[in-house]
């Protein structure tokens, strides 16, 4: 097998006598030997190269089902603990090692702090496509014989024949260091393809086989491409004081475990900051783990991560193909050969860039760990196991004593507050702070307008004749006409997919409002222009005369038509409320003419319904780099990590989307997204404007973001949140029972809520301030015919947290499964 084990020696192990405890890749759970639950069984080792942390197949159960696992314990009888050996059964196969001990000892941590089954856990760490092995393909390679044999050969006029001695001549005139080589290659450097038969023939020509991972097409970036438009650092950039300051103080904890907090304004040059802190932990002989969002992983940002390392020696770069990409655009094959070349040892692959899972990459000699865009939620992982990879991220460089190095323009507040030093205490994190911009660039100005204002001033000045839903305002109108006059570019958000939010009978006092048959929400209208469909369920309901489209429900995703006339009154239904398809639409009515705006080519529009692929997304944002696309309109996936100099109009068409969720993060998001997108504009030397709508613009969460104050901002809510009792400020967990049946739901939620009020009775006095909240249902009660009963537990530590949790789990009243989910320090709480 290749290298994807090194560091990894199988064990020579006696045959007999041995056991071996095994996790399987499954949600059992049970209390084991010494009483702490776990997933793993116990099986009788007899392949004598068996070690801990291959992967393996087993029997499972009485019907001895085959299931797949890894071996997390070896040896003698002692591991069995009351088991009778005579009851064990043996394994089926080795499968080839796969989970190295270190990412064991991070999987064992997973898997207690998340309350998540061992297995499931060890499962999702490797990716579906690496768990078969890279496939290979088998190559012949060709080298020349060794001159004195060759002189030998050619003196045989039976073999030096003329075609022979010219197929020689070219092999000849080859440098040593071309060689070996595929006859292809020989062909390609003037060897005619018979002489490279004849010259094999007559033994001139060595064969010999190898086994190689299949390179199965381009991986979507690789070391030769160039990064799509955007500035790209040139390695010779000086730093600024600023940066200097935190390369420096980063560079000097390489070595031991040390938790860096970045928060630098958007544009003030912390990829640089990574860049070099990488550069100086390659220079020390230790490789490096980049975390970006899954959407920021364009060929922009992972450009540079490429750029910089993966370009050729003589750019004083690392060798080409030291950057490993995992993206969701990889097919597994691509995936599973990316991941196979970070286990590799001998790989040139040096600098891992990834989305969330690429935490798990099994990369040896770690020596610094970035998680870039710290605050982000695709960070969580929203199944099991229900992880954070940015404290898992700081998790594994405590084991792998390395520092962490987080980045944010709007830090999470659980990453700012463990920045900050308690009382009398030591903060957890670094902090370091980039409060400008690079090379005198200005944050741009940001203007709130009223969105109530706008609508009255529109009313004024036509005297209510017009009847069209504008979603833009006369502010904004005005603004991107200025711009796309002056040639700009300009990227407007809304996050809200779909054209209309609401759809309901035209009739007050009839007050009907279209929901989802199966989930406590409002379906979606979608404009599917030249899409018919024909939904099951929905027969009887005639197709809207004016709208072709469908509804869809955004939590279980079910369609059906947009029905004509309200069920209960036969009123012709209106849809209203907003979303990205409207605004495009409206787009075109007002700037088609004049400025030439076309949906699909001078004006794309980028969510997760145009986006279908990651190369969509690679497409859509290059246009848009070429200035083909003028303007650029899109859900949250564009407020990330987008650096376009000639973008010198920000427009956030609703900033009021987050605030009015029922989720005590909501004022932290818009802050975000407010921030976040503001900081697209004015990266090149026009100074940008940002114009966000909103129908609540006093609200301090855009006022703030609007002022680029992050920190009053971080303080007024930090504030609220100690006096809420609320995270940062406190721990959470949440336990989500769901059941098609109401009455189930709430028992089995009254269980778990018995269950963990008496470990917390348990924990006595140590159980500080803990509350548990009596179960409730969640905000939307049901999801895809199921309801949803929450059980929500906030301690002032995470130790009481995990005790609570743990003690109902070794109990066998709290488990991972399909009716109860879990979730540790939740992020979403809908
Ligand atoms: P951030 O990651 O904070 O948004 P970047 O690292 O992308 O900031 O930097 C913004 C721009 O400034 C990039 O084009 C980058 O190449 C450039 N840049 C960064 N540091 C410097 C520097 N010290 N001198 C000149 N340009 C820099
Ligand atoms: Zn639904
Ligand atoms: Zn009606």
């Amino acid at each position: 097998m290749s290298s994807l084990f090194a560091g990894h020696e199988p064990r020579e192990i006696g045959a007999t006598g041995r056991y071996a405890l095994v996790s399987v890749e499954r949600g059992i759970e049970r209390a084991g030997a010494s009483g702490e639950p776990d997933s793993t069984l116990a099986y009788r080792a007899d392949d004598p190269l068996l070690a801990v942390g291959d992967r393996v197949r087993v029997p499972l159960g009485r019907g001895n089902t085959p299931a797949e696992g890894i071996v997390v314990g070896l040896g003698g009888r002692e591991v069995l603990g009351e088991l009778d050996p005579a009851r064990v059964k043996p394994m089926l196969a080795r499968l080839g090692p796969s989970v190295r001990p270190d990412l064991l000892d991070l999987a064992r941590w997973i898997s207690d702090y998340y309350i998540c089954p061992l297995g499931m856990v060890l499962g999702a760490m490797v990716p579906a496509a690496a768990k078969r092995g890279p496939r290979v393909v088998r190559v012949t390679l060709l080298s020349p014989t060794p001159p004195a044999d060759a002189e030998r050969l050619l003196a045989d006029p039976k073999i030096a024949t003329k075609p022979v001695l010219k197929a020689w001549g070219v092999i000849a005139s080859l440098n040593a260091g071309d060689f070996p080589c595929t006859a292809k290659a020989l062909v390609e450097a003037g060897v005619p393809r018979a002489g490279v038969k004849r010259l094999v023939a007559a033994g001139l020509l060595a064969e010999r086989m190898e086994e190689r991972p299949r390179a199965s097409g381009p991986s979507g970036l690789t070391a030769t491409d160039s990064p799509p438009s955007g500035p790209a650092a040139a390695p010779s950039v000086e730093l600024t004081p600023e940066q200097r300051g935190v390369v420096e103080g980063v560079v000097a904890t390489l070595g031991t475990f040390a938790a860096h907090l970045i928060r630098g304004v958007t544009g003030s040059g912390k990829t640089e900051v990574y860049l070099r802190v990488i550069e100086a932990c390659l220079r020390a002989g230790k490789r490096a783990i980049v975390l970006v969002p899954e959407i920021a992983l364009t060929p922009q940002t992972a450009g540079r991560f490429v750029h910089r390392f993966g370009g050729s020696v003589e750019d004083g770069g690392w060798g080409v193909g030291a950057v490993a990409v995992l993206h969701s655009g990889l097919t597994p094959a691509q995936r599973a050969a990316q991941w196979a070349a970070c286990a590799d040892a001998s790989s040139p692959v040096r600098v891992v860039v990834g989305a969330r899972s690429a935490i798990f990459a099994p990369v040896e000699d770690l020596g610094v760990i970035v998680v870039d865009e710290e605050h982000d939620g695709s960070y969580k992982q929203d199944q099991l196991p229900r992880y954070h990879a940015r404290d898992v991220a700081v998790k594994r460089a405590h084991l792998a004593r390395c520092p962490v190095l987080l980045g944010s323009a709007t830090p999470s507040l659980e990453s700012f507050a463990n920045a900050d030093a308690p009382p009398g205490g030591a903060a957890k994190y670094a902090l370091w702070t980039l409060p400008r911009r690079v090379g005198g660039a200005s944050l741009p100005r940001v203007e709130i307008v009223d969105l109530a204002d706008e609508r009255r001033a529109r009313a004024q000045s036509d005297g209510w004749r017009d009847r069209h839903l504008h979603l833009l305002g006369p502010t904004l109108e005005a603004a991107l006409d200025r711009t796309l006059a002056q040639g700009g570019q300009a990227i407007l958000l809304l996050n809200k997919r779909g054209y209309a939010n609401h759809i309901c009978c035209p009739d007050q006092r009839c007050g009907w409002v279209m929901h989802c048959a199966d989930c406590d929400a409002t379906m979606v209208f979608h404009l599917a222009l030249g899409r018919a469909p024909d939904h099951a369920g929905d027969a009887g309901a005639a197709p809207h005369p004016r709208r072709p489209g469908y509804v869809r429900c955004h939590h279980c995703l079910a369609e059906q038509r947009l029905p004509a006339l309200c069920p209960l009154c036969r009123k012709t239904v209106n849809t209203f409320g907003q979303g990205t398809q409207r605004v495009e639409e409206e787009i075109e009515r007002k700037f088609g003419q004049t400025r030439g705006l076309r949906t699909g080519s001078t004006l794309v529009r980028v969510d997760a319904d145009t986006m279908r692929s990651a190369q969509d997304y690679f497409d859509a944002l290059d246009r848009f780099a070429r200035g083909e696309a003028r303007v650029l309109l899109g859900t949250q996936m564009i407020a990330k990590g987008l650096d376009f100099p000639n973008v010198s109009l920000v427009g956030v068409v609703n900033a009021d989307t987050a605030l009015a969720l029922p989720d005590f993060r909501a004022s932290e998001r818009t802050f975000q997204l407010v921030s976040q997108v503001a900081g697209r504009a004015g990266r090149g030397t026009e100074p940008g404007l940002v114009i966000v709508q909103s129908l609540s613009p006093r609200a301090p969460s855009i006022v703030l973001a609007a002022r680029h104050d992050y920190e009053a901002f971080a303080r007024e809510e930090i504030s609220f949140r100690q006096r809420a009792g609320l995270p940062p400020a406190a721990r959470m967990a949440r336990v989500v029972c769901r059941d098609e049946d109401y009455a189930k739901a709430l028992t089995h939620a009254g269980e778990v809520w018995r269950a963990l009020q008496s470990a917390l009775d348990a924990l006595g006095p140590a159980a500080g301030h803990t509350r548990l909240r009596p179960p409730t249902a969640c905000p939307i009660a049901r999801i895809a015919r199921h309801h949803r009963i929450a059980v929500e537990v906030y301690a002032s530590t995470r130790g009481v947290i995990q005790r609570v949790l743990q003690d109902a789990r070794s109990r066998g009243l709290l488990r991972s499964d399909a009716r109860t989910a879990v979730d540790v320090d939740p992020i979403a709480l809908l």
